[in-house]
């Protein structure tokens, strides 16, 4: 099975490093799939789940936007902050979408709200990541 190397980067430091058969990313254009030999390109991400492929199992990453670059012989993910599943406190995770959501059902101006907003979808990503809701 052909594979490419992919690490997952953040301003504190890799996050993933590994050799997969396939990588599957929310970017903003929809649903990307990158296969061993895709053609170079970048692509910004959403708020997502990054599936990793290899062999039978599929692991998975939580990243907060960012970009996914491809070149020939690898593909680099650089986020602002991403978690392994195994990595996530869950704890935290529903702590911060509730006082999200507290946020939300608050008056405030726009600047706030769109906050409050991506602290929620951070935060529900964390837990559909911890729980394997992908
Ligand atoms: P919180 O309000 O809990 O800090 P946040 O969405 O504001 O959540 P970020 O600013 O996205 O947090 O991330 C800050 C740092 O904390 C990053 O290094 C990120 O990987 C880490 N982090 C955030 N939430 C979690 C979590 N639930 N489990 C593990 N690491 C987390």
């Amino acid at each position: 099975m052909k594979t490419i190397k992919v690490s997952v980067v953040t301003p504190d430091g890799p996050v993933y490093e590994a050799d997969v058969e396939m990588v599957s990313a929310k970017a903003q254009s929809g649903e990307l799939g990158v296969l061993p030999g895709h053609i170079p390109m970048v692509a910004p991400l959403e708020i997502g789940a990054v599936r990793l492929k290899k062999g039978n199992a599929t692991e998975l990453v939580a990243v907060s936007g960012g970009f996914l670059e491809v070149r020939p012989d690898r593909v680099t993910i650089l986020a602002q902050a991403a978690e392994r599943a195994e990595d996530i406190d869950v704890a935290r995770a529903k702590a911060a979408k509730e006082r999200a959501e507290r946020r939300l059902q608050a008056k405030q101006d726009e600047i706030d709200h769109k906050r409050a907003e991506l602290a929620l979808r951070r935060a529900i990503n964390r837990l559909n990541v911890a729980n394997r809701h992908f």
